[in-house]
């Protein structure tokens, strides 16, 4: 083997977008993570880079923060500006939602991310199943919808499992 061949560079490790709760980050609602031990674990198997993100803290929301769910239909109406994604108290924060959703979509595209682990029956991140009028509906939160519609596979993830 020569010492070019002995220093070449290893494969790329893939860089994969997980919901922060998921990894252990206290982003939800109320201040608490939904660690996910059997996830991690599962992506360092695979030698992924685990890139954490809370889309509704990073659409400017602090945590805690009151509960909210998508206001009627689905995230596709949120989307598309025909519904809106509302507090337990009525406020409007589709605007944040939106916008973490956006950013989410942006830092796939830069980091050339197509996977993203994301935590199920949030109105931002669940996959399979959301919030709609303080309902557990099937169909994905805004962020889900948003990744989707830009071509990332997205896997919803239960959250607060353990390793035992
Ligand atoms: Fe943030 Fe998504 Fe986790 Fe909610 S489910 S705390 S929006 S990362």
């Amino acid at each position: 083997m020569t010492d070019a061949e002995d220093q070449a560079p290893t494969e790329e490790r893939e860089p994969v977008l997980v919901s922060a709760c998921l990894l252990g980050m206290n982003c939800r609602y109320d201040g608490a993570s939904n660690l996910d031990a059997p996830l991690v674990e599962a992506l360092a198997a695979e030698d992924c880079i685990a890139v954490p993100f809370c889309p509704e803290e990073r659409g400017g929301l602090a945590t805690p923060r009151p509960a909210a769910w998508i206001e009627e239909e689905n995230a596709a109406a949120v989307v598309e500006g025909n519904s809106r994604v509302l507090t337990r108290e009525g406020a409007d924060v589709t605007a944040e939602f939106l916008r973490g959703a956006e950013l989410a979509r942006e830092t796939c595209q830069i980091q050339g991310i197509r996977r993203a682990f994301l935590k199920e029956r949030s109105p931002s991140c669940g996959v399979c199943q959301t919030h709609v009028d303080n309902q557990l509906v099937d169909g994905p939160g805004v962020t889900a919808e948003v990744l989707s519609r830009a071509g990332v596979e997205v896997v919803g993830v239960e959250g607060r499992r353990r390793e035992d």
